[in-house]
């Protein structure tokens, strides 16, 4: 039985879809020179019928989903015409005398060097893009059928080796009941948007599209990160059974959409939700978020050609707002790199992604588009109450060059006579060590902090958040993060200010509790979950949280934190979750 990492809750059992990035067996053999000429013709017919399959696509996307969501596929089309695509491909079925397939793969192998050596801007996102697109045209050449996320027949689960956002923009999302990846963490992109999307998920499986076959069914456990391939009928009875639970459990939690987060003991903390988009705040606000704590914004910025401009931003901050009012929109300002590249902004190929130029660092450089961003967050705390929200901040320097740029901002729109809100909150994620340590200096620089978790672990223990093959070294509970936290919400609560958690720490029951017991005063959380932790924060006394912190504060290793938690909290949680 294949296990993963359980990425979205929920069970799924269905037939499997493999979105098979390398599945083509291309033969590679050498063409008379009669025939070049008709070779280069059949392939130029592959990339006319690419061209016609991805129009219809983008019109389909375009009606179904939207403007915004159809343009991945135009930048689809302008690969279709790239000489450093196609011409280089004609280029060798003519000089090397190779067929079709074999030269259009070769091509395809030598991009990632042709991109390094030309110093030009290599991305990742635009690199899965062209990688696609020649999947394509190999599949036309070869005269078989290519997977359409967007427009599927029936209900699948798919499996893949990874997702890519133009894959999850584009997918029919009520068709698709599950995902299976072979790689990423819980807290890779692929994952983030599972939660967001409500769809059941299991990553990091390793090999998991060489383990299973087209059409064959499959179960998939999300709530345990387990795959059953053929599974027996008393297995699919089984699941079928938990699904059901599943599904009664989610109703049952319902029941709590318009009760207070607060514990027995009368301590009310906040609870928000975390999202990607407006497209999302419904159902959050349905299931009674008293906000958002985090607005990640990058995603307003994928899947286009170019960059959003300040009135589109605007109204995507606007609609949230307005929404959310009276409750905060806390709106992270661009935290591009790391997992996430945009296919029109050139951020150079770096070894290091998720410690290079990313987040605060490239926004303090790229100071015109930062700018776009913070008037467009500006504006639109005139129709509701928003917060900025700094990512990747390190120390004080990048704090006070931020501030430095908010006010010009702020001066520009009020000599332009625009208006805005200028008492609009600044806030700092605390997800570098650095920053951590210096958290009472930090503190005495903006009015909120708020914990990225994912990042906070993954720097502080060296552990690559998306290597499947280091993800048990990524403990939530070692004794540094939880020292780590310690020392913030201390520094934090000494000048004053509050401190929210919108990792993916905070979404979890186990480390809820431990985080309330840390004196956190805010959760932002998948929309998944927001009910679920609801429930524990409902379900203990802050008194009890806070001497199993201050217990797992004294413990040495990750493991006996562990080893104290499955003893002494398992059970309480599980009593909780189950109670009514
Ligand atoms: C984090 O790092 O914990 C976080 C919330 O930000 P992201 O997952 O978007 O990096
Ligand atoms: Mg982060």
């Amino acid at each position: 039985m294949p296990k993963g990492i359980a990425a979205s809750p929920g069970i799924a059992i269905g037939k499997v879809y493999i979105l098979e990035k390398e599945n083509f067996c291309i033969l590679e053999y050498e063409i008379k020179e009669e025939v070049i000429e008709a070779e280069i013709k059949r392939f130029r017919e592959a990339v006319e019928e690419s061209k016609r399959e991805l129009e219809e696509i983008k019109k389909r996307v375009k009606k179904t989903i939207g403007e915004k969501e159809a343009y991945i596929f135009q930048a689809h089309l302008l690969i279709l015409e790239d000489p450093l695509l196609i011409g280089a491909t004609i280029d060798r079925i003519r000089k090397q005398r190779l067929n079709a397939e074999a030269s259009l793969r070769n091509t395809l192998k030598a991009f990632p060097a042709k991109f390094a050596s030309a110093q030009a801007g290599f991305i990742q996102e635009r690199f899965r893009d062209v990688e696609d697109i020649g999947e394509r045209v190999l599949a036309n050449l070869l005269k078989r059928p290519t997977l359409s996320l967007s427009h599927l027949e029936e209900e699948i689960i798919l499996v893949a080796y990874d997702l890519a956002p133009s894959d999850t923009v584009a997918m029919q999302k009520d068709k698709i009941l599950g995902f299976a990846t072979n790689i990423g963490g819980r807290t890779s992109h692929t994952a983030i948007m599972a939660r967001s999307l409500k769809i059941p998920a299991v990553v990091g499986l390793r090999d998991i599209t060489q383990k299973v076959k087209p059409g064959s069914v499959i179960i998939l456990d999300g709530n345990e990160g387990k795959i059953f391939v053929n599974p027996t009928f008393k297995q699919i009875e089984r699941y079928k059974r938990s699904q059901k639970e599943f599904l009664s459990y989610q109703r049952k939690l319902e029941t709590l959409r318009s009760l207070p987060p607060q514990t027995l003991d009368g301590r009310e903390v906040e609870l928000a939700v975390n999202i990607a988009g407006p497209e999302e705040i419904d159902v959050a606000l349905r299931d009674g978020a008293e906000g958002v704590g985090l607005y990640r914004t990058e995603y307003l910025y994928m899947n286009r050609e170019t960059l959003p401009s300040e009135a589109e931003q605007m109204q995507a901050y606007k609609i949230v707002a307005e929404k959310a009012a009276p409750n905060t929109v806390i709106i992270r300002t661009l935290d591009l790199g790391g997992d996430k590249f945009l296919s029109h902004f050139p951020v150079p190929s770096e070894i290091n992604p998720f410690m290079g130029w990313r987040a605060i660092r490239l926004c303090l450089e790229k100071v015109d588009i930062f700018k776009v961003q913070l008037r467009a967050i500006l504006r639109a705390g005139s129709f509701g109450k928003v917060k900025i929200m700094y990512p990747m901040i390190s120390g004080v320097e990048e704090i006070e060059k931020a501030r430095t740029i908010l006010s010009e901002v702020k001066r520009e729109l009020k000599r332009e006579g625009t208006s805005f809100s200028d008492d609009v909150e600044v806030g700092a994620m605390i997800e570098v060590p650095s920053a951590a340590i210096i958290a009472d200096l930090l503190a005495k620089e903006v009015d909120f902090f708020s914990l990225g978790t994912n990042d906070l672990i993954q720097y502080s223990l060296a552990v690559d958040r998306v290597n499947e093959k280091v993800a048990y070294l990524y403990q939530p509970l070692h004794p540094t993060i939880l020292r780590l936290i310690d020392n913030i919400v201390k520094c934090a609560h000494r000048e004053g200010i509050w401190v929210g958690a919108c990792g993916e720490m905070a979404s979890d029951p186990l480390f809820v509790l431990i985080l309330l017991g840390l004196e956190i005063d805010e959760f932002s959380v998948a929309p998944t979950s927001l009910l679920e932790i609801k429930k524990i924060i409902r379900g203990v006394t802050w008194e009890e949280t806070q001497k199993v912190a201050s217990e797992l504060l004294k413990l040495s290793t990750s493991y006996e934190a562990r080893r104290f938690a499955q003893r002494k909290l398992s059970r309480k949680i599980k009593r909780i979750l189950k109670g009514s």
